[in-house]
């Protein structure tokens, strides 16, 4: 039995990709509140990524922000330079506890329509860049530590309009699979999170009150997603009382299409 306080995070340090809003913004915060030192990566909206920064501290949270494209390949190779002695200078010795790849993105197009910048771009922000990310994080990625990978619901029923990117995040959850039985050995948990429909700026239709209703009625709990329904998911599988879930797709979706 662990004598650890519930879900706390204290004394460790997260970081979490796209965290200026939506879903990343709300794991960041949940995280936060929880004791971690976080910090709010995003790709262009520093505005948004400083708020989140603002409300963390004022809240007496430890949060710093972190920018890069994530759709710019030299800018994910150069992350861990950049951000490694940033981490070292903020949060003590450098090390890293939980890396939540959250920072993705949509098109939604069937595959007559999807181009081929289209594929490279979905592909490079969803797959590409959490797999350099995470192959970058190991020498920082402290022994028991975690790595929370959002996919979507979308990958377990079929979404016509999602030809380029339910593929990108089938791709992210056969590397969660093996990277759970490749870094269990260090006590390190992966895991894939799959959120359903959740409001959001990437899902217009969940947001709006006629479009909302018409995806509620395919949920079993009859809502779309709040961006804190997903974040409560990721903070159990950051805490210690999640230490023996891995390798697993963690459907957050209240029961969307079952
Ligand atoms: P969102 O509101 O559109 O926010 C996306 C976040 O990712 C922002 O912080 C954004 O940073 C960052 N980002 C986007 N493109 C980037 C790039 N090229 N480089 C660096 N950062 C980039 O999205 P969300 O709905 O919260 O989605 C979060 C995750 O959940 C995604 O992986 C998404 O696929 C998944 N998901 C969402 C839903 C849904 O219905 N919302 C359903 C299933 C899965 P900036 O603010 O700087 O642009």
């Amino acid at each position: 039995m662990s004598d650890q306080p519930f879900l706390s995070l204290a004394g460790k340090v997260a970081l979490v990709t796209g965290a200026s809003r939506g879903i990343g913004r709300a794991i960041a915060r949940r995280l936060a509140a929880a004791g971690a030192a976080v910090v709010v990566h995003y790709g262009s909206n520093a505005e948004a990524a400083e708020k989140v920064v603002a409300e963390i501290t004022s809240a007496g949270g430890r949060a710093l922000a972190f920018p890069a494209r994530l759709d710019d390949p030299a800018a994910v190779r150069g992350f861990w330079d950049r951000l490694h002695p940033l981490l070292h200078a903020t949060f003590a010795d450098g090390g890293l506890d939980i890396l939540v790849n959250n920072a993705g993105v949509s098109v939604r197009k069937t595959i007559a329509e999807v181009t081929e910048a289209d594929l490279d771009r979905v592909l490079q922000v969803n797959l590409k860049a959490p797999f350099l990310l995470i192959q970058g994080a190991l020498p920082h990625l402290r022994d028991g530590g975690r790595i929370i990978n959002i996919s979507s619901m979308g990958t377990r029923a079929a979404y016509p309009r999602m030809a380029a990117y339910a593929p990108s995040k089938a791709g992210l959850e056969a590397l969660t699979l093996l990277l759970a039985a490749d870094l269990g050995p260090r006590g390190i948990t992966v895991n894939a999170v799959l959120p359903g429909a959740t409001a959001t700026d990437m899902n217009h239709d969940a947001r709006d009150p006629i479009t909302s209703r018409a995806i509620a009625a395919t949920v079993a709990l009859r809502r779309v997603g709040q961006p804190d329904d997903v974040a409560d998911i990721v903070l159990l599988l950051a805490s210690e009382q999640g230490r023996w879930i891995t390798g697993q797709r963690i459907d957050a979706s209240g029961g969307q299409r079952i």
